[in-house]
């Protein structure tokens, strides 16, 4: 199901044809849209819509364009729309030079008061930024730090709570960066689809392919912006499938995946749709996992295990864990996946035997089983257990984080120089009696890299895998 987190329902382009368009949207599977308004009678009519149709939200504010218009009395009246229920942010609202329709000095100061309003409401902005990121940046900076208490009431992973999302965002990915550890989503728009003019990657393309889809929201920006295969016409929520499709095929995940991830994105920043149940089995691509702990030996600073445990819009937090016969019943074929994998918040050898009893189940029923983990488990299990996982998993993947024993201790707040040389114990056995192994470390920044790939193909022959830092 996908959700339009951006269109302009109300304007001109669709008073001939709205019903048409909801219509077409939910048909394609639209579940929500966000309808900002630019100014008060925009903001007005965003409601009216939001009133009219299940589906549409409304958001309220002045645009940039228009910050001239807006009095002191006019952002009050703003204000009080958003006591509205269906009233779900400010916005849009922003800095755009590029047209500088209004005067900088007015957008500036109408941009500030308007995320001041967003924080007495305590709700999330939707901020529209166009030749202007110093700026905005440093306006959005200024007013997050002299607000601690915004949004705080949203359950927090290792990012700041979610305060609002850059709309159509069009910078590169250090700015999107800056963008997210500030508590901000980006939002992605048809641009993605387009083809640039010169034969390499468009900006967005390079954001998207270096942000997880964790930080990402979809939306259409109608009418503008029309994704190919329709460009040059008249954009619609029906559209977004597009974006979609073309952001999946830039992370190498499916359509579900993109909009089950974004779409928890959006019920945290604007409370719309629901929060998933925590699950025992969970896809991503064609790959099964199971998550059947959230223990662990470890305490990786950059684990959200102790956090929400969420990953790709999948809730992990199980209450309990789950026998062998739970795991089964929530496998079910095993053979319509790639792979079923022992992964999760959690270090699976911790359970052993469910790890063993599950694993030989679906080798049975024609599945094939791989073990995530942090090669632990012989100290876990006070003995090598890496013969017991012969003929119950087809391969393994250990995380290898560094390889350097210190930094390894310091990057899982463990003792390293006793678990880093156990865990290359581990790798090395499972390369002698599994043979498919895989090591990895978490693509940290100015990580080394070339190094970890030498170590782990020469001294360990393991495969290695650099797996990107969400
Ligand atoms: S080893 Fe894995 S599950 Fe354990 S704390 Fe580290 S990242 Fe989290
Ligand atoms: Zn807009």
């Amino acid at each position: 199901m996908f959700i339009d987190s951006h269109a302009h329902l109300n304007s001109a382009d669709y008073k001939n044809d709205i019903n048409e368009v909801v219509k077409r949207a939910q048909d394609a599977g639209v579940e929500y849209i966000i309808n900002p308004g630019t100014d008060l009678e925009t903001s007005r009519e965003a409601i009216e819509l939001a009133e009219k149709y299940d589906l549409i939200y409304a958001a309220v504010g002045f645009h940039p364009h228009d910050a001239a218009k807006a009095s002191d009395k006019l952002l009050e009246e703003i204000e009080k729309l958003s006591h509205h229920p269906k009233v779900v942010a400010i916005g849009e609202i922003g800095l755009d030079y590029h047209y500088n329709y209004s005067p900088q000095e007015i957008q500036r100061k109408v941009f500030t008061k308007q995320i001041e309003i967003a924080q007495r409401r305590d709700l999330p902005i939707i901020v529209h930024m166009r030749e202007a990121e110093s700026d905005t940046i440093s306006i959005v900076k200024e007013e997050v730090r002299k607000a601690p208490n915004w949004r705080s009431s949203i359950p927090k992973n290792r990012y700041p709570a979610p305060k609002g999302v850059f709309h159509s965002f069009a910078g590169d990915s250090s700015l999107a960066w800056k963008v997210i550890n500030l508590g901000f989503y980006i939002s992605v728009p048809g641009v993605v689809t387009f083809k640039p003019k010169v034969p390499q990657k468009s900006k967005i393309v390079e954001v998207v392919e270096n942000v997880s889809i964790e930080h990402i929201l979809l939306e259409t920006d109608s009418p503008y912006l029309t994704p190919v295969p329709h460009r040059g016409k008249r954009n619609e929520p029906a559209y977004v499938k597009y974006v979609a499709e073309k952001v999946a095929e830039i992370q190498k995940l499916s359509v579900e995946d993109i909009c089950r991830t974004s779409n928890l994105g959006i019920y945290k920043l604007f409370g719309i749709g629901k929060f998933p149940e925590p699950t025992i089995s969970y896809k991503i691509k064609n790959s099964l996992y199971l998550n059947i702990t959230l223990r662990c030996d470890a305490d990786c600073w950059f684990c959200d295990r102790k956090g929400e445990a969420l990953v790709k819009g999948h809730n992990l937090k199980i209450k309990k864990e789950p026998t062998s016969a739970e795991v089964i019943e929530a496998i079910g074929d095993p053979k319509k996946y790639d792979e079923v994998v022992f992964c999760g918040f959690g270090e699976p050898t911790i359970r052993l035997d469910v790890v063993k009893e599950v694993g030989k189940w679906i080798k049975q029923n024609g599945g094939k089983v791989r073990l995530n983990t942090d090669g632990h488990g012989n100290v876990i299990n006070h003995r090598n257990i890496v013969p017991d996982l012969v003929g119950v998993v087809d391969s393994v993947s250990i995380s290898l984080n560094s390889t350097d024993p210190t930094q390894y201790g310091e990057m899982m707040r463990i003792d390293g120089e006793k678990y880093f040389p156990a865990m290359i114990d581990f790798a090395k056995e499972a390369v002698n009696l599994i043979g498919d192994v895989t090591m990895t470390i978490v693509d940290l920044t100015g990580g080394d890299e070339k190094k970890a790939r030498l170590f782990v193909e020469n001294k360990i022959g393991a495969k290695f895998k650099n797996r990107p830092y969400f």
